[in-house]
């Protein structure tokens, strides 16, 4: 038995068997691992509301030799979504965080800059600000996973694209020139594109004082969410959730 303490957000709780819980977390040292919370509809105690999604908890668990599922004793609140207001658009982001991670990393590989990530964007995602945290936090995953396109030349003529728009297809790589589109592209307006670079550039803290209707950047929102769920080769709900707002 191996008896580990660390940080970890809290992505996904399921019943499991009689007054289980079967717990995926996103741990700072471990990256993700599953594990089973006995007695937790019952105890209180141990993890009182700390098994909400997006909940940041000092994990304590244990590791059994040859078995998958570690054996969760106790939840200790860092920072809980709950302690600032909630709707449905806050809901549905914290949800989107929760699925991309969960869909994104393999289980057992530690990623410390997504973690560092997922941390300041919950700290932005408040109550009618959600949309520049969720545009942050989709373009800055797909850099952080390796799948953001260049978006500074077309792939297939090279053409220098800087300040112009880019089109971008949902069945192939890169960026294209509007010449070689090719069919079902869909473009990416050369604002979003300055926009783009300025989020890579850019803290989410500092990006949220400025005004994020839902309205700004809401192609370049469906760019990296398309980028997100073409390499995850799914779609994402609660990502549909979010553009049903
Ligand atoms: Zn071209």
């Amino acid at each position: 038995m191996n008896q580990r303490v660390g940080e970890a957000i809290v992505l996904r709780v399921w019943p499991f068997h009689e007054a289980d819980l079967l717990v995926s977390l996103f741990t700072r040292e471990q990256g993700r691992v599953k594990g089973v919370a006995r007695h937790a509809m019952r105890s209180r105690r141990r993890f009182g509301g700390a098994l909400e999604p997006m909940t940041y908890v000092r994990a304590s668990y244990a590791e059994k030799p040859k078995q998958e599922l570690v054996r969760l004793d106790a939840f200790e609140i860092l920072s809980s979504p709950l302690s600032r207001p909630v709707d449905y658009a806050r809901t549905a982001a914290l949800q989107f965080l929760a699925e991309v991670v969960e869909e994104a990393l393999p289980e057992g590989a530690p990623e410390d800059a997504v973690f560092r990530l997922v941390l300041a964007v919950l700290d932005e995602m408040q109550v009618g600000k959600v949309w520049m945290p969720v545009t942050y936090f989709a373009l800055w995953m797909s850099r952080l996973m390796g799948w953001m396109p260049e978006l500074g030349h077309c792939v297939v003529c090279g053409l220098d694209l800087r300040g112009g728009t880019v089109w971008y297809s949902a069945t192939s790589d890169g960026v294209t020139c509007g010449d070689d589109r090719r069919s079902g592209s869909v473009a990416l307006s050369a604002e979003s594109v300055a926009t783009a670079q300025r989020i890579f550039r850019g803290t989410v803290k500092g990006l949220a004082e400025e005004d994020w209707p839902k309205t700004r950047g809401a192609d370049l929102r469906r760019f990296a969410v398309e980028t997100l769920e073409r390499h995850l080769e799914r779609r994402l709900v609660s990502a549909r959730a979010l553009a049903r707002i």
